[in-house]
């Protein structure tokens, strides 16, 4: 009984060894894959699943296939619902679909505040502490200090982690949809800089330091946010930080006026790509999310200027990062695991057992990026056409295979 592997490899004691051990599945399977390897399932700890509330861009089924064909064993989905879950009431709707849909495992967060606006009040954290991941109110930046301090001071008493989007809205001018930077210079379109990224980290960088919260920033996009989370870490603060794919491998020379370029935070300076890359080579970055924020088609279509912002990427990560970092020879392919699968496993208590959660991977198939063959109902991305290396083969997720190459399309 199990998934029986011959040939190929498999990620043990943190490197790539010759295959000599049975998956654990309750399916027979058995098959030969000399190009084969076997990785721990992934980990994305941020993900629009868009359900309840948007389902016209995204549902958690689709959603949840598209991971598990990304590798994905799990995914923490994000709030911007409706309802928000900023009390029991508003999550029980979003945990009900979950339970009937999900095909891999899906932590959603809570609210930081009452209706997810950044201000106000507090969300009811404590009566949804035990169903979720940690708080955020992503896709909206916490505006005032003293109700963040709030919040990581309830957090704190409640031992979960405050997982901040970090946008502060005063420093970006009306109808911002790119960083502030040659491009947006160039087409006369309104710029949002850095520095609304990195002043929020520096404040709750200070709010970290003053009430021992455990803290995480999502999508870090820039360089100064880097070297203050590096400076952070070594001051011993307990803190975690995201990139995402997009800002590892693309910056503001490539952008398009097209709809599948505009995400929040933007592609910023080819500098700030470098310091990314950096400060995930040196541990200051400890992971890599995808926030997969799908989109219908007439949401993405108005250019830079009137889409909206998110892009896809649970279905392209893996093959984009294993093409452009691990066989470019910046980062050893255990590293990649480690980015993906290991610490955002880790940092958000979602470590499972290898031998029932893994995925199965061709690292030697060539393919085009094609966007019309994903199962996200989400399309828009700004790597289609993209050559990249590797194909899963098969997502198990407790024992169950949740994607088979070929079962779904
Ligand atoms: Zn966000």
């Amino acid at each position: 009984m199990g998934i029986r592997l011959t040939g190929g490899r498999v990620f043990k004691d943190n490197a790539l060894l010759p295959m000599d051990f049975e998956m654990h599945s309750g399916e027979d399977i058995s098959f030969s894959l000399n190009n084969a390897v076997v990785l721990p399932g992934f980990v994305d700890v941020h993900v629009h699943l868009r359900e309840p509330g948007f389902f016209h861009k995204e549902t958690i089924l689709q959603g949840t296939l598209a991971a598990a064909r990304g590798g994905y064993r799990a995914v923490c989905s994000m709030p911007n619902l409706d309802p928000a879950p900023d009390c029991l009431a508003g999550l029980e709707k979003q945990l009900e679909i979950i339970r009937r849909d999900a095909k891999v495992k899906v932590v959603p967060y809570g609210t930081i505040t009452k209706g997810r606006t950044g201000g106000g009040v507090l969300a009811d954290m404590e009566e949804l502490a035990p169903y979720v991941c940690g708080f955020s109110d992503d896709g909206t930046g916490v505006q005032s200090e003293a109700l963040m301090e709030e919040a990581m001071l309830e957090a704190k008493r409640l031992g979960k982690m405050i997982v901040a989007h970090c946008e502060d809205m005063s420093l970006i001018p009306k109808g911002g949809a790119i960083h502030d930077g040659s491009f947006a210079r160039e087409h006369g379109i309104p710029g949002i800089p850095s520095a609304s990224e990195y002043e929020p980290i520096r404040r709750d960088l200070e709010l970290v330091r003053k009430t021992g919260c455990s803290y995480h920033v999502c999508h870090v996009s820039c360089k100064e946010s880097v070297e203050l989370i590096r400076r952070a870490k070594k001051e011993g603060l307990d803190v975690t930080c995201e990139t995402g794919p997009h800002y590892l491998l693309l910056c503001q020379d490539d952008l398009e006026d097209d709809g599948r370029f505009k995400m929040n935070p933007p592609l910023r300076d080819k500098e700030d790509r470098q310091a990314l890359l950096a400060g995930l080579l040196d541990g200051t970055i400890d992971m890599i999310a995808t926030d997969h924020a799908p989109h219908a088609a007439n949401e993405k279509d108005k250019g830079l200027r009137g889409s909206v912002m998110g892009i896809v990427g649970l279905e392209t990560a893996f093959p984009l990062l294993y093409t452009h970092l691990v066989k470019k020879g910046i980062m050893p392919l255990e590293m990649l695991v480690e980015k993906m699968a290991l610490a955002p496993a880790r940092r958000f208590n979602m470590e499972a057992d290898f031998q029932s959660n893994f995925t199965v991977w061709d690292l030697e198939h060539l393919e085009k990026i094609d966007a019309d063959k994903f199962l996200s109902k989400g399309r828009s991305m700004p790597f289609g056409g993209w050559p990249v290396y590797g194909k899963c083969l098969m997502t198990v997720v407790d024992g169950k295979v949740v994607y088979r190459e070929g079962a779904n399309e």
